[in-house]
């Protein structure tokens, strides 16, 4: 069961409660160029990414700001580091939310400024708790950097904003280490009630860090733990939208395309089922039908192995039989397949 969260807005993207759970990344890009930030950002956009984080390092690419969220359809955070000026000139901007932690910003005065700026633009904050910059005293505290000093990090930056009357509030704790970050959302859950991004800090390159991030987030995502997810990979930002998109159809958290179910391929194998389930794969990576497609590579197992498909082939010697909800329907040559496979699609 998923947890109890309060709902915000991120924009026009809810975040927490009954809402979808969103998928967004961050761009790599130099802020200030808003030509190619702007053009990043449209291509995320394209891959299905429901919210972007840019990096204000300075009052410039507050600036920029301004041109990119004219040129953009998708909500933009606006991420700093401390400085409480570069905090109020992106909102000024057009910043549809802040990724600060007030703890940082400095005096209690600085702080509210800020907290009154988000007020009066209807904009979260996010907490964002980093096993890598935790305070010292804390760590203190807690004998050293685990799910304890993360969790009461997370605990002292929100009584900063609560203390102040403001809740509109988004929590995350993250951690490269996926047992710290999984404990730490855990214990989190017990004592707030805000919507939590989710997410395995610097996971890796694209390969490694799928793998690890997939199995971080899906953890907590089973636990229902989770209302927004970022993936964290060193490579393409578009990359971590498509993974981060597809760690949610694994989960049937999103159902937006078909579902392809294919067989590992053995010895009984007889078609070049490897390179046909690949042409599958392309051929309905557009195509928006809540449907489930198997690519099975015998008769004797595939179509009861598959019989939840809706759809599937299961390969013979040069041929192979189509069937439907686990019944053969045709028998069809081998470089038929994929095409009589799509026109039934196309039937349902
Ligand atoms: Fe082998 Fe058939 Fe199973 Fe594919 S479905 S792995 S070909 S037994």
């Amino acid at each position: 069961m998923r947890r109890k969260s309060q709902e915000i807005y991120v924009g026009k993207v809810a975040i927490g409660g009954e809402n979808p759970i969103s998928v967004q990344s961050m761009t790599n890009t130099d802020t200030r160029n808003t030509v190619n930030t702007i053009m990043q950002v449209l291509e995320l956009e394209k891959a299905g990414c429901d919210i972007v984080r840019v990096a204000i390092p300075d009052s410039e690419a507050a600036e920029a700001l301004k041109k990119i969220r004219q040129e953009v359809n998708i909500p933009i955070i606006a991420d700093i580091h401390f400085d409480h000026r570069l905090a109020l000139n992106a909102i000024k901007n057009g910043a549809d939310g802040l990724r600060i932690n007030p703890g940082n910003i400095g005096s209690k005065d600085k702080i509210r400024e800020v907290v009154l700026a988000c007020k009066d633009k209807k904009i979260p904050i996010r907490i964002g708790v980093n096993s890598g910059s935790i305070k010292r005293e804390i760590i203190e505290k807690y004998k050293g950097v685990n799910e304890n000093s993360m969790v009461y990090s997370a605990l002292e930056h929100i009584r900063i904003l609560e203390d102040l009357n403001y809740n509109n509030i988004k929590v995350s704790l993250k951690a490269t280490d996926i047992a710290m970050t999984v404990s730490a959302y855990k214990k989190a859950a017990e004592v707030i009630d805000y919507p939590f991004h989710i997410g395995i800090t610097e996971s890796g390159t694209p390969w490694a860090g799928t793998i690890k991030s997939s199995v971080g987030i899906g953890s907590l995502l089973l636990m229902g733990i989770g209302d927004t997810i970022r993936v964290s990979l060193t490579g393409e930002p578009v990359e971590e939208v498509r993974v981060g998109k597809q760690i949610l159809r694994a989960l049937g958290l999103l159902k937006d395309k078909i579902e392809i179910i294919s067989c590992p391929t053995c010895g009984r194998t007889q078609i070049d089922l490897i390179d046909l389930a690949n042409k599958v794969e392309e051929r309905i990576g557009n195509i928006s039908k809540p449907i489930k497609v198997a690519i099975m590579g015998c008769a004797v197992n595939g179509p009861g192995e598959a019989r939840e498909a809706d759809l599937g082939i299961a390969g013979g010697i040069g041929s192979g039989l189509i069937f439907k909800k686990g019944e053969i329907i045709k028998k069809v040559d081998e470089d038929k397949l994929l095409d009589e496979l799509i026109k039934e699609i196309d039937k349902l």
